[in-house]
């Protein structure tokens, strides 16, 4: 057994060391909720990405028609002038743009059927990329849900152990008190009372002195001179 001052601060302080590991999961949650939140919108601007590549060739592949029906329609009126020009060299003119274009229409032509094909490989990727990422979202979406559960469950147990902290600490001064709730509070995360084995101090690992050592032998409240943490032994009758 340890002194009986210990012994109250060891049972207060196991209910302290809990909440204090359950806050400190609970600070961590946001992060991981932010983490996925922008995990979900990269996954949806890849698939909005994936669409508006293939709506970018669309779009060019119909630019490509319509200059093609332009150049027919501006054919068939040469043709047609053709027939009433008089003049040979106006006519032969004529037949050379008349030429000329059909070149072009031959080659926007091929544009045309490469966009076409270049358009149904966009469609399969962007459909691809829409399904991957639909089951990506939804996994993301399954686990945010869960975080957001694991957050009421944290809190509900944190109130829970913060309702049946014992209040009325018998044995401990209110001194002692408050500098335990002080090293409770310290950002080192060593408890605030530490044992004492083999004459070394749990917090700092050093040799308590002599001092020390009778304080607790006595069962007296007794703080490592070093590290200023609680110490007590185990062993004390
Ligand atoms: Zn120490």
């Amino acid at each position: 057994m340890a002194a009986r001052w210990a012994e109250a601060l060891l049972k207060l302080q196991r209910v302290d060391l809990k909440i204090r590991e359950l806050e400190a999961r609970l600070a961590l949650l946001p992060k991981e909720m932010t983490e996925l939140k922008n995990k979900r919108d990269a996954a949806v601007a890849e698939v909005n990405a994936a669409a508006s590549a293939a709506k970018k060739i669309e779009l060019e592949r119909k630019g490509v028609e319509s200059e093609i029906e332009k150049l027919n329609a501006e054919n068939k009126r040469l043709q047609q002038q053709s027939a009433m020009v008089k003049k040979n060299t106006e006519y032969q003119a004529m037949l050379g743009t008349i030429a000329l274009n059909e070149k072009k229409v031959g080659d926007l032509e091929s544009r045309e059927l490469e966009l076409m094909d270049r358009f149904e490989e966009a469609r399969k990727a962007y459909r691809k990329i829409r399904q991957d990422n639909e089951a990506a979202v939804n996994a993301i979406r399954a686990e945010f849900d869960e975080l957001v559960a694991f957050a009421g469950d944290l809190k509900k147990e944190i109130a829970q152990l913060k309702e049946e902290r014992p209040a009325d600490i018998r044995g401990v001064d209110g001194e002692t008190l408050a500098r335990y709730n002080r090293l409770l509070a310290g950002k080192d995360g060593i408890a605030p009372l530490v044992r004492v084995e083999n004459e070394i101090c749990g917090s700092c690992h050093l040799r308590v002195t002599r001092q020390a050592l009778t304080n607790m032998q006595k069962g007296a409240v007794t703080s490592c001179e070093n590290c200023m943490h609680f110490i007590y032994l185990e062993d004390v009758e």
